[in-house]
């Protein structure tokens, strides 16, 4: 079953892990209602297919960056609950109750506008509080100087929320202030009379290591991806869900001393075979794993040799490993101990396994399971 035009490469995400890793950190968080992000593609997994297995598996809601995205998931028949945690124009605010989405207040600019506008479209709200994220978020300050705004907004909130800084640091020092600083904006909030019957600060790193406090729900993304980068991940059994594979598009043998690539980065130091596959840095494939990483092939792993072009890459293999065109190589392995699984190439890379994954192409084809 070769790829008609000869880009064969495929990210193949399995539903199941995904629900199963839902069952997990759903465990992990004392059964709390789970708002399960969804944003930038679900992580680059596949925005519409993604949200279908949460929503069956039973999640709360589902929560997106932009209005575009929320839109997205409506379009894909989505009806669960789904927030908007970017905030929204009031311009939007029709749009955004038309599709019944639910949307993050970001910041005291528009609170007027809301309260004109929500009478003819109601839209559910969530007060996005700043409670040390230093980004989006109402200040606690910023909640005295607008509380008679708020309170005319207050059949409509529904939810309160703030976001970890430092949810992965062992020093739980500074999240700790944050989550004295949430408490202080509810109690200020209820002084006021408003009192939102959802609570959340927790991202999949605060869900594993218990930072909960008493929030009603939390809002894990990463974790449900089955990536972590804490070991209290690993112990919960999460399991990757992406694996992105690409098939062999040519293969030759090359005497020694042939150079490969742009820049000639790569000599071989003896007769080898190289295989090129389908991925370059344009499918996210990042152009600093040239002569770093290694893809897997019938339970080895390979050296991929040279730079990383727009469209292929190439893997070194010695001369008595039987290959053929079509044959399927990993790229990212779903087995987290594997040298080639997102954590291990993320670490290589200075960075975290988000980026490489939101990073996949939309050309990429993605495999449902
Ligand atoms: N909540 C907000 C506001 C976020 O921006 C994110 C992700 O960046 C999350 C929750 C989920 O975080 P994580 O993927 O670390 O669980």
């Amino acid at each position: 079953k070769r790829h008609p035009e000869g880009r064969a490469l495929r990210a193949e995400v399995d539903l199941g892990r995904i629900a199963r890793n839902l069952g997990r950190v759903r465990t992990a968080s004392g059964g709390r209602g789970i708002w399960a992000v969804v944003k930038a593609n679900a992580y680059g997994h596949g925005a519409v297919p993604v949200s279908r297995a949460l929503e069956e598996a039973g999640v709360h809601g589902l929560a997106v960056s932009s209005l575009e995205e929320g839109l997205e998931l409506r379009r894909g028949g989505i009806e669960c609950p789904v927030l908007v945690l970017g905030g929204l124009r009031p311009e939007a605010l029709p749009a955004a109750s038309a599709e019944n989405l639910t949307i993050a207040v970001v910041g005291p600019e528009h609170l007027d506008d809301y309260a004109r506008a929500l009478p003819r479209h109601p839209v559910r709200l969530h007060l996005k509080l700043d409670t040390g994220m230093g980004r989006f978020g109402l200040l606690p300050s910023e909640l005295g100087e607008h509380l008679l705004q708020l309170q005319r907004l207050a059949p409509w909130i529904e939810g309160a929320m703030g976001h970890f800084a430092t949810a992965d640091d062992p020093d739980p020092g500074f999240a700790q202030r944050q989550r004295g600083v949430f408490d202080a904006c509810l109690a200020q909030l209820a002084d006021g009379g408003i009192r939102p019957e959802q609570r959340h600060h927790g991202n999949s790193d605060a869900c594993l290591r218990g930072m909960l406090g008493q929030d009603t729900h939390v809002r894990p993304g990463l974790a449900l991806y089955g990536l972590t980068m804490l070991a209290e991940g690993r112990a919960l059994g999460l399991e990757p869900a992406l694996e992105l594979v690409a098939e062999v598009a040519r293969v030759k043998a090359m005497p020694a001393g042939t150079t490969v690539g742009y820049g000639r980065t790569f000599v071989a130091p003896h007769p080898l075979q190289i295989a090129t596959l389908a991925c370059g840095y344009a499918d996210g494939y990042r152009r600093d794993l040239g002569n770093k990483a290694v893809v897997g092939f019938q339970g080895r792993t390979f050296p991929v040799v040279g730079r990383i072009s727009m469209d292929y890459l190439t893997v070194a293999l010695p001369l008595d490993v039987h290959l053929a065109i079509g044959d399927p190589m990993t790229l990212y392995s779903g087995n987290p101990d594997a040298a080639h699984s997102l954590e291990r190439l993320a670490q290589l890379l200075g960075t975290i396994p988000y980026e490489l994954t939101c990073a996949l192409h939309r050309r990429i084809t993605r495999r449902f399971t």
